[in-house]
């Protein structure tokens, strides 16, 4: 059994937690957001990447590979999301923080009055943060400064603070124990090969009944007691138990991680059922998002349009493109006929040359096609889409 301390760990992990999750949204590839649901653009950037908001199913993938990878860590570590990693516990121990730094150096009254000052900066913080995940922070900035430039920014900022405000200074760690919808699902979810905290049974005679595991505790949970759902598995019960124990008799604490009975971590059925799906799903997510195409092309013959037989007998037929641009910058496209039916002379009418495409915008674009003689139903021609002259992609149809 180690006598190293658990909170230098933890906090080390929810710094990082933080920092990252401040300096991500400012992290560009190519010039777009290495990660961020842009509402602006109706975009939802992966790694960089776009994807468009005709392209969600990767979005509902992705969910999908976070919940199974969810489940599969709750399944190997209880409750270790809600004790070291929950941004709802990162919020109640920064409030722990200030509150356990000042106490013995502030009166009363001013303490309170500067824990209600920086429940208010958490909380600025942490909307900032939060709104930085769906429109630039140069946006977000420009918007809670001045209510004119984005009233829903700024609207939502003031909502969000003030909710989060609320948070820190009223429901605190409540929430974790009674009304945290995933603290629930856990405890369906754990089995006998689950990381949970312990008091072991095989030295409960040298435990000096000081409480100070009690008091450590920010679920209040006695361990000595047993395993609780509630707990949250943060360690604070094991590094005061290791003070009091190394005080004593500089022997180890009584409290102790352990996977089930035993220290060693164990792989069950339900372990490998999870990380199949997590690793399908997320294969799935990563090839989705790296083989994308930046453009959609589709072309279908206009159906309530009737063929027009032209003087020359030639005959002219109704047909409908839809040109989608999932790239990043305005695009203009062309269409050309890039094989037909031997024999047959065709071409093409309309507004097929120079048509403009916007970012995430679809184009319908109604032309024609001529053909030299009466089109013979099932013969295939291969409409080409260009952008800047360069050919994109090819689709087949029947005439
Ligand atoms: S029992 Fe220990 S690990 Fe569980 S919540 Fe309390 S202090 Fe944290
Ligand atoms: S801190 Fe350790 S010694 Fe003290 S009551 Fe808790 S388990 Fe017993």
């Amino acid at each position: 059994m180690s006598t190293q301390r658990i909170a230098p760990k933890r906090w080390l992990i929810q710094v990082m937690l933080l920092v990252s999750q401040i300096l991500i949204p400012f992290v560009t590839i190519n010039g777009n957001p290495f990660l961020r649901i842009d509402i602006g653009l109706r975009t939802f950037f992966m790694g960089g990447a776009p994807v468009r908001i005709d392209q969600f199913y990767l979005v509902l993938l992705l969910t999908l590979a976070m919940l199974a990878g969810f489940l599969l860590v709750t399944v190997l570590l209880g409750r270790v999301w809600c004790g070291w990693f929950c941004p709802q516990t990162v919020l109640n121990d920064l409030a722990d923080l200030f509150l356990r730094r000042f106490k013995r150096v502030l009166p009363p009254a001013l303490l309170k009055f500067g824990w209600h000052i920086v429940a208010l900066l958490i909380a600025m913080l942490v909307s900032a943060i939060l709104l930085f995940w769906f429109q630039a922070p140069s946006t977000v900035i420009k918007g809670v400064i001045d209510y004119r430039s984005h009233p829903v920014i700024f609207s939502s900022f003031f909502i969000l603070t003030f909710l989060i405000y609320l948070d820190v200074v009223l429901v605190q760690r409540s929430f974790c124990r009674s009304y945290c919808p995933y603290g629930r699902l856990q405890t369906a979810l754990m089995d006998e090969g689950t990381l949970n905290l312990a008091f072991l049974e095989e030295t409960r005679n040298r435990c000096l009944r000081c409480s100070s595991c009690v008091s450590a505790c920010p679920m209040e949970i006695d361990i000595r007691n047993g395993f609780q759902i509630e707990c949250i598995s943060c360690g604070r019960c094991i590094d005061a138990c290791r003070t009091i124990m190394e005080r004593r008799d500089r022997s180890d604490g009584l409290i102790a991680y352990r996977f089930g009975q035993g220290y060693k971590l164990r792989i069950g059925l339900k372990t490998v059922i999870l990380l199949a799906l997590f690793a399908v799903i997320s294969g799935s997510v990563a090839w989705g998002v790296f083989s994308r195409s930046d453009t959609a092309f589709t072309v279908q013959r206009n159906a309530t349009a009737e063929t027009r037989t032209m003087p020359d007998g030639s005959q002219i037929q109704a047909w409908r493109a839809v040109i989608g641009n999932r790239g990043t910058k305005p695009e203009v496209y062309s269409i050309d006929l890039s094989q037909s039916s031997p024999g047959l002379k065709t071409e093409l009418l309309g507004p097929i040359t120079t048509i403009r495409v916007a970012p995430n915008e679809n184009q319908q674009v109604d032309f024609s096609i001529r053909f030299s003689s009466a089109p013979v139903s099932g013969r295939k021609m291969a409409l080409r889409l260009n952008r800047s002259g360069l050919p994109v992609t090819t689709v087949h149809v029947q005439q």
